[in-house]
């Protein structure tokens, strides 16, 4: 097939084509399944790719990445295509993806909530997950955000008064600036979201609660809290069909050791632990996130920090996805977050977080002029629609104007090929981590008439332990690696458990034996094989 448009985003049904397109011209390495309906009742699709001529799926190392599990940041979803099309292509011609889909597994969710890319790539507003009514079963009192101006975008609204707490910046016409506490210097103007007043009394302008406020990645069990602490939780971890696709799809694929969650929003990679310190964390887990994560910074140019960073110093997340992972499951987790305009002007967001923080109004100020002459100079300033008068019928005269918050928190099109293409990149590089279990025939010794001690040596050649992390071990997670000895009728197992528990192997060189003493009627035959929840199946046979 021709390699697809990765300058653009795809709604539900464009996503589905693509996706069935790929399993019609790749059969033999790429498979795909419905995992779940959305609210709405739309397919949650999981790929599946490996080469099934070198073994069957869930025998395999595998390698996770799944996208837009908040329905705005659209770029999630393009990005998890292209890295499809990375290994799907590139299997056969490219001696990397070749080798990497003939050994492991990948399994790429490419849009976790359906009905949220289509309402936001669809109506132009923004969703954070779902779009079921939640907290509220009825829209409450206030602001909605709502296109009223019939430009298919959402935009803010500014209405000029000398109570207001905006004015417009010296640096660009367009920009408006918070109120420093001492100015006295008009004009001022109020600020709101584009919208209609549902019950206006005439006076008060206040933001109604989002109609559709889930947030699926606050719907997960670890560090789980209710509404009332945890905007978006849903009423129980998994209340939701979507999230609960994701845990059913989880936990019966125990092949996974690593996984990549897709955001907009910043540009960063965001690692364990979340709910731990890096100083109680498993000292060899930390040193791995830390390894991966900081090659991931090389090939994105993003900026690395953990969860616990993100909860202490920008905002608490309770019940997210990658908490889950590694604090209970003991898996490796990131999170990518693919795109942020502010970054446009120079600064990270740690150091974007640390001027909000201590109120850096004058580098804010600077931060937001740039992305505007980014946007001009870049985009022909298409993302930013210049503030314009409007009748408003319960306001009356307005401006309405602002970012189109669609490319704001994504990349634009003509950027979001090079957006996908380093993710792809660090996908790879993160991939080549997988415990490589190997094993072979180390000794058929023979003692006595037909008698023989058959000894079989295990490695992992790979870079992970066969655990994956130390936090699995802690939470009862990592079972052992196995060898299991099957011979023909008639042969007798003298010593040795047929199942012999091997414990974990570390990686890179780790070394297990294991050994059966078997009378054979004839030449010794039979079957061993040796397992890995994480690392692979790999059978041999006695000859
Ligand atoms: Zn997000």
């Amino acid at each position: 097939m021709n390699k697809p448009d990765f300058a653009r985003f795809y709604p539900h049904d464009d996503l589905t084509q693509i996706l069935n397109d790929y399993i019609v011209a790749y059969p033999d390495i790429a498979s795909l399944e419905v995992i779940g309906k959305s609210h709405e009742g739309r397919d949650i699709h999981a790929l599946t790719i490996t080469n099934t001529k070198t073994g069957d799926p869930l025998d395999k190392p595998a390698f996770y990445v799944d996208g837009n599990i908040h329905g705005s940041e659209v770029t999630a979803s393009t990005t998890a295509l292209y890295w499809a099309w990375t290994l799907l292509s590139g299997h056969g011609s490219d001696d990397q993806v070749t080798r990497l889909a003939d050994e492991c597994t990948f399994y790429i969710i490419p849009v976790v909530s359906p009905d949220g890319v289509e309402r936001a790539l669809k109506e132009g507003g923004f969703v954070r997950s779902g779009t079921r009514m939640y907290p509220h079963e009825e829209p409450k009192d206030g602001l909605h955000p709502e296109d009223i101006d019939g430009n298919g975008l959402i935009l803010q609204m500014r209405i000029q008064d000398d109570g207001g707490g905006w004015k417009i910046s010296d640096k660009d016409p367009r920009l408006l600036v918070q109120r420093r506490f001492n100015d006295t210097e008009g004009p001022f103007y109020r600020v709101y979201s584009e919208g209609l007043i549902q019950n206006f009394n005439g006076v008060e302008v206040k933001e109604a609660p989002r109609k559709q406020g889930l947030d699926f990645n606050r719907n997960f069990p670890a560090n789980w809290e209710p509404q009332v602490k945890q905007g978006g939780s849903g009423e129980y971890p998994f209340s939701e069909p979507e999230t609960r696709a994701l845990a059913e799809f989880i936990t019966s694929h125990p092949n996974i050791h690593s996984f990549h969650s897709l955001h907009t929003g910043m540009e960063s990679i965001i690692r364990p632990p979340a709910v731990q310190t890096d100083k109680d964390m498993p000292r060899e887990d930390l040193n791995r996130v830390r390894e991966i994560g900081k090659l991931g910074v090389d090939l994105t140019g993003y900026v690395l920090f953990s969860y616990r960073k993100l909860n202490d110093d920008i905002y608490v997340a309770h019940g997210d996805f990658a908490t889950w992972i590694y604090e209970q499951l003991g898996l490796l987790v990131f999170c990518c977050e693919l795109w942020d305009v502010r970054a446009r002007g120079g600064k990270n967001y740690v150091e974007l977080n640390e001027m909000n923080r201590e109120r850096d109004l004058d580098g804010l100020e600077e931060v937001e002029a740039a992305a505007l002459k980014w946007n001009d100079e870049e985009l022909g300033g298409e993302a930013f629609t210049d503030w314009h008068p409007f009748d408003h019928p319960q306001l009356g005269p307005v401006e309405i104007g602002g970012w189109n918050r669609l490319y704001r928190n994504n990349a634009p099109p003509k950027l979001l090929g090079e957006t996908c293409e380093k993710m792809s990149r660090f996908f790879l590089a993160h991939a080549e981590a997988y415990p490589r279990l190997r094993a072979e025939i180390h000794e058929i010794e023979q003692i006595g008439d037909n008698v023989y001690t058959i000894s079989v040596a295990i490695r992992n050649d790979g870079y992970l332990p066969t655990n994956v992390t130390q936090q699995a071990v802690k939470m009862k997670q990592a079972q052992p690696v196995t060898a299991a000895i099957e011979l023909s009728d008639g042969d007798t197992l003298l010593v040795g458990d047929p199942k012999q528990e091997l414990g974990n192997i570390a990686g890179y060189g780790g070394r297990k034996k294991a050994e059966w003493t078997v009378r054979f009627t004839g030449e010794p035959s039979g079957t061993i094989t040796v397992s890995s929840q994480r690392a692979g199946t790999t059978r041999l046979s006695i000859q």
